[in-house]
């Protein structure tokens, strides 16, 4: 991961899954591949022409963000996306343990010694519990069974994590929960990210950066276009895409890697120019949502008004309020 080190050296005997991650990560020099200085002009350029017509609408001063999370919901069931949007954001168990466990993750990656997880979760836990943001708040008024459920869901992932990942060295140049950010149109419109880890930093215009997901349950090909969005915020950030891609299923200890390549940034570029008319015409109300029904449905807090998503599962008859495609 270093200039010295294609492959790190790790004095403690690895298991298989984290040999597997040690061998994705390492790269030997020729495998690098470099990129056209410009790159990162010629993207701006195709996103900045593929949204020029929306500039007059939007204000830099109150600008639209583009998350991965919000370029997701927009590509699935807009009517999704709507509903969802309207709900109040709040603090729940689910949600913070996956803070509380990247926050832990951070913590062993610096730890002197051997870290255990619980130990790192309660230390994370307390971090986070200082915070003057919405989850500080929320660890400080949650009844005891939340707070415990965090601590053992927390605890599960962390300890997964050690388990399926190789020691990570300093010299790796590793960040945790690293924000990304680039803009667009003169700051009107904003792409936002936080990478889960990140490895390595580009050497000019050759590529070296390993960007990782951690995940839960199975695959999805939602988490390869998560990805293609962060390395495309990387990009017009630094100019030099990350090397790799890839999300990590922690259940299975299993890697899905994926090589950055130029058409990969310009289709997710392409990708995020849809999104980010998609979610500012919705936002103004200039188109009415689409419903695309599909398995999710059932988890929709829509489903008792929509039709589309009724019919799809078989529960009612096919007339709805929504477009359908
Ligand atoms: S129930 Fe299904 S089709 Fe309807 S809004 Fe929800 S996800 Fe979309």
């Amino acid at each position: 991961m270093t200039d010295a080190e294609p492959t790190p050296i790790i004095t403690t005997e690895l298991n298989p899954a984290q040999q597997e991650v040690l061998d994705l990560l390492g790269a030997a020099p020729d495998a690098r591949p470099t990129f056209s200085p410009s790159l990162r002009d010629t993207l701006l350029a195709d996103i900045e022409d593929g949204l020029r017509d929306l500039e007059p609408e939007l204000d830099p001063a109150d600008p639209l963000f583009v998350s991965k999370h919000a370029l997701s919901t927009v590509h699935g069931c807009e009517a999704r996306h709507v509903a969802e949007r309207d709900i109040p954001f709040e603090w729940s168990v689910p949600l913070a343990r996956g803070t509380v466990a990247h926050k832990a993750i951070e913590l062993s990656i610096h730890w002197r010694g051997r870290p255990d997880p619980l130990q790192l979760v309660d230390e994370s836990l307390a971090r986070l519990a200082e915070g003057t943001d919405g989850l500080g708040d929320w660890l400080a008024t949650c009844s005891d069974v939340e707070r415990a459920e965090v601590r053992a869901l927390a605890n599960e992932r962390v300890a997964t994590f050690l388990e399926c990942f190789p020691p990570i060295k300093a010299s790796w140049i590793p960040v945790t929960e690293g924000r990304l950010r680039a803009e667009v149109l003169g700051g009107r419109v904003v792409f936002s990210g936080r990478t889960d880890l990140a490895l390595g930093r580009a050497d000019g215009s050759t590529a070296r950066k390993v960007v990782i997901d951690l995940k839960t349950g199975s695959f999805s090909a939602a988490h390869l276009d998560d990805l293609r969005f962060y390395a495309l915020i990387e990009t017009l950030r630094l100019g030099t895409p990350p090397r790799l891609l890839a999300s990590y299923y922690l259940d299975a200890g299993r890697a899905q890697p994926e090589a950055v390549t130029e058409g990969l940034l310009r289709a997710a570029a392409a990708r995020a120019v849809d999104g980010a008319r998609a979610l500012h015409e919705l936002s103004v109300g200039t188109r009415a949502p689409v419903a695309r029904p599909g398995y999710t449905c059932r988890w929709c807090p829509a489903l008792s008004t929509c039709q589309v998503g009724q019919v799809h599962l078989g529960r009612a008859d096919d007339s709805s309020p929504f477009d359908a495609d």
